[in-house]
């Protein structure tokens, strides 16, 4: 049923007008906002058509009917428009229709005038579309996929046709990680099967391609079934994203990007929206979509056309084309006219490129965000995409952006970072788990806000870059693909992790250590009474007896007091003895460490001095030795297989080393260029089926059962020591790192995260999560009883007990240089008395004293010269005396021969 409708608001100008009048056909649908922008177009062309040279000075009849897009209808209106003679027909939007109105066109060269995309734009002389081409459209979606670094996508069309924008799209798809899914949407208004499959495919990028007519419904179902939550993100391919209501998505974070063709702050848009704004029936531009500008620009272009076609030519237009089956003559010259127009229209620069396509136009890049949409960048031919730089957004926003939001967070089921609850009645959610990295999200929450689920990564696997894919795999290739929000857990914080997602500060700082089973006391030995000295002492030891009985022995034949009369009744005996034989000066010593004495004691200062250092040197090391004797009887023996992680290396005890599968531990050994830490790695790496086991418990298990040490973080550690008094740290940390909450690169969230984390530190909530999961909860203090407990009986070594023989050597010195004084004032003495040289009686003296087996000294005659001089008491005595009184009296007894000469 076709209903004309005859514009007649224009026929008063037409019938008092100015020259001809110029009839152009438009075919719309029923309350079609087009049509009005085509009234208002060829109204301003009449208006201005006398003050505007560029106008022509034609009345333009603007005759609009309104079709029902079946094909014989349309043609009878078309006919009837042909029949009346219009010099160009605009519209209609129908597919079908469009078609069936262009090839009448064709035939009677009548120009034809489209502003509906058209998938299977030809490059036919009859019509002019001004809608941008669907190659230059598809290109720009393919350029924003991978600005946004999409690795894979779903692609939601609405009609076969629709796939023709998308091919370029369709092309990002490889057999390397690049995933496009593509689904149709169904006849409407139930869209939500297919919506709700895109959702179970954990697919968080969504391009929709549909008209603007679907797109609300399509968009409130995607809500309804939780496709919008802001880990999504969408592109939306239709022009038209701004004319929709688009407010009851900005707050749930999700990103809508899309194209429009209106800029709506742009003056030449605002002062044609105000020119009519009482009539355009919308409230603001930005509500234009793109086809009715672009309907409004081609009458423009047409009234521009026109009036170069009147300056060539005196041109008519002809009627009955349809009934003659005739063509206008003049129509392909105002067809080629309108294509070599330039000018400024609400859809930017119009221009068209030889082949009648558009040309050099701009599109804008709109993005919605918490206070609608907004232009994030803009599009043309020689520049491509150009992004606004994104104003920072100041810490309250972002704040007040974490409120609400509800983040899916990763955990493992690493103790005591995350644990299941053991837990009488059933839970469910995220009351399932409990542990001190569930704690530090808890009270994060409390602070920023925000909700969240927890999703247990069932591997364990954090996140490691393959070395030859360069792919990440584990927490790490979850945040990146738009999966999760954030992971905590023992998550290291490693330069190479943070090229691939962020991470807040560190909530707890630790190292690589060694995990090994604790030392077993060793059982008792025969020899266990050497052990409070150790090797060095007992061979010093030793030696000092051998070399001070030597030195006794030596000393007591240069010391004059040593010689002395065996038979105390003979008075004058031919022969002095000395009781420091070799063997008696070793029995001396010798019964000084047993310290039972002996019977043989010194008589000079000299061996006495030297007997009393000897003594205390004795004293303190049998006192040292029994004292460390009684700790070595009372505390068991521990033997300490590893002490550094650098033992393990080639250890002769058979202990094999490994580390966690994946994760940060081997990733240091990999990285590491130490050549003691690179063969270590070798070592694991070549054996990583059973030395590499995949979590920490595994690890953990086989320390404790197996002749095996764990290469393990120390937080771990001391967590596992805690409960587990059988295993323990060895040595100290390979390097020093921190634990960090993941989330995808620069987030926007990662500062807020920062100071929360900051905060509970300040407030001292870490350190009692920490005190709760590692000294109280789950067993935690169950060793401490036993670490008093430990061993640290050592034996005494050389620096311990060196003091000791210093003093003795001391000792031996003076004595030795008291030695000599004696040896040469007795030397002197009797030189003088018996008036021989001192030289000869020193020679005398030392040549007897290396006589080592002459264990008495004959007397030495006075000579009668000599005597002479001497007291009578002298010659009783027959002795001389150092002068200070403490020295030996020197008795010399004249031998049997001399007492003869008497
Ligand atoms: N904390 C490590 C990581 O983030 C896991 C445990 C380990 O490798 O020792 O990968």
């Amino acid at each position: 049923m076709l209903i004309v409708l005859i514009s007649i608001a224009f026929l008063p100008s037409g019938i008092f007008g100015f020259g001809k009048t110029v009839t152009v056909g438009g075919l719309f649908e029923d309350d079609d906002l087009t049509a009005t922008a085509f009234r208002l177009s060829a109204n301003v062309l009449n208006n201005e058509r006398h003050g505007n040279s560029k106008f022509s000075e034609q009345f333009i009849y603007a005759q609009m009917i309104t079709v029902n897009n079946d094909t014989y209808d349309v043609s009878q209106d078309v006919c009837e428009l042909a029949n009346n003679g219009v010099a160009a027909i605009f519209g209609p939007r129908d597919k079908i229709a469009a078609k069936h109105v262009q090839s009448m066109c064709d035939t009677m060269e009548i120009p034809h005038i489209v502003a509906r995309w058209d998938p299977r734009q030809t490059r036919g002389n009859g019509v002019l579309n001004m809608y941008p081409y669907s190659q230059t459209l598809s290109r720009i979606y393919l350029q924003l996929a991978q600005d946004f670094e999409w690795k894979t996508f779903t692609i939601l069309y609405e009609s076969t046709e629709n796939l023709i924008r998308m091919h370029e799209l369709l092309k990002r798809w490889n057999r390397r990680g690049h995933t496009v899914t593509v689904r149709q949407l169904p006849k409407g208004p139930n869209y939500r099967k297919v919506l709700e499959q895109i959702k179970k495919s954990g697919d968080p990028n969504v391009v929709v391609d549909c008209s603007i007519d679907v797109l609300p419904d399509v968009l409130k179902q995607a809500q309804q079934v939780g496709l919008m939550s802001d880990r999504h993100s969408f592109i939306i391919a239709s022009l038209d994203l701004s004319t929709i209501d688009l407010e009851p998505y900005q707050h749930g974070g999700t990103k809508f990007v899309g194209l429009r063709l209106v800029d709506p702050d742009h003056p030449v848009v605002i002062d044609t929206f105000e020119k009519h704004a009482s009539e355009w029936g919308v409230e603001d531009p930005s509500q234009l979509t793109a086809e009715v500008a672009l309907i409004y620009d081609s009458v423009q272009v047409f009234g521009r056309a026109l009036k170069q076609l009147d300056d060539a030519i005196v041109a008519d237009t002809k009627t009955s084309l349809c009934q003659n089956v005739d063509s206008w003559e003049h129509g392909s010259s105002l067809m080629n006219i309108m294509r070599s127009i330039e000018s400024t229209g609400m859809t930017g620069l119009i221009k068209f490129d030889s082949s009648g396509y558009r040309s050099n136009f701009k599109l804008d890049l709109v993005g919605l965000d918490l206070d609608g949409l907004h232009k994030i960048g803009t599009w043309n031919t020689t520049c491509g995409i150009n992004y606004i730089p994104k104003p920072s957004l100041t810490d309250h926003t972002v704040e007040l952006n974490l409120r609400n939001k509800t983040f899916i967070i990763l955990i493992a089921m690493t103790p005591p970072y995350g644990m299941l609850k053991d837990s009488a009645k059933e839970e469910t959610g995220n009351d399932r788990y409990e542990g001190f990295g569930i704690d530090i999200i808890q009270e994060l929450s409390k602070l920023l806000g925000f909700n969240y689920t927890f999703e247990v990564q069932a591997d364990d696997v954090y996140g490691s870059k393959h070395p030859v894919t360069k792919k990440w795999n584990g927490m790490i290739k979850k945040i990146m693909e738009d999966r999760a929000d954030l992971a905590i857990t023992d998550f290291t914080i490693t330069a190479e992790r943070q090229e691939a997602v962020d991470f807040t500060m560190p909530f707890m700082n630790l190292g690589i250590s060694v995990l090994f089973r604790k030392p077993k006391p060793a059982g008792s030995s025969l020899f266990a009474f050497l052990m409070p000295f150790s090797k060095e002492v007992w061979m010093y030891l030793m030696g000092t007896y051998l070399v001070v009985s030597l030195c006794f022995f030596i000393a007591a034949r240069l010391c004059p007091a040593e010689w002395s009369n065996p038979y105390p009744c003979i008075e004058e005996p031919e022969e002095l003895e000395n009781q420091f034989t070799f063997k008696n000066a070793f029995w001396f010593t010798i019964g000084s460490i047993m310290q039972q004495g002996s019977d043989v004691a010194p008589i000079g200062l000299s061996t006495r001095m030297m007997g009393g250092f000897w003594g205390l040197f004795i004293m303190i090391i049998v006192s040292s030795y029994i004292a460390n004797l009684a700790v070595f009887l009372v505390v068991e023996s521990k033997p300490v297989l590893i002490k550094t992680a650098e033992d393990l290396f080639n250890n002769p005890h058979g202990i094999k080393y490994g580390a966690k599968g994946s994760g940060s531990t081997i990733d240091f050994f990999k990285a590491s260029t130490h050549p003691v830490l690179k063969e270590m790695k070798e070592y694991m790496v070549k054996n990583k089926k059973e030395l590499l086991p995949s979590s920490n418990n595994e690890g953990v298990r086989k320390v404790m059962q197996e002749n095996y040490a764990f290469f393990m973080e120390s937080s771990t550690i001391k967590y596992e020591a805690e409960r587990k008094c059988n295993i323990t740290q060895v040595g100290g940390l390979l390097d020093a790192k921190g634990y960090g909450i993941a989330m995808k690169k620069h987030s926007p969230y990662r500062n807020a995260k920062s100071t929360g984390i900051l905060k509970l530190q300040e407030t001292g909530v870490l350190k009692e999560l920490e005190n709760k999961w590692w000294k109280q909860k789950r067993g935690g203090g169950a060793c401490e009883e036993k670490k008093g407990g430990t061993s640290d009986a050592k034996p005494l070594g050389v620096d311990n007990v060196g003091g000791v023989f210093l003093v003795l050597i001391t000792g031996i010195a003076l004595s030795g240089v008291y030695t000599a004084c004696e040896l040469l004032w007795a030397v002197g003495c009797t030189s003088i008395k018996e008036n021989v040289s001192f030289v000869d009686e020193m020679r005398e003296e030392l040549k007897f004293a290396v006589k080592f087996g002459a264990s008495s000294k004959p007397v030495r005659r006075r000579k009668p010269s000599s005597r002479s001089n001497r007291s009578k008491e002298d010659d009783v005595n027959g002795a001389s005396t150092p002068p200070w009184g403490l020295g030996s009296t020197i008795i010399t007894v004249a031998s049997e021969d001399d007492r003869l000469h008497l």
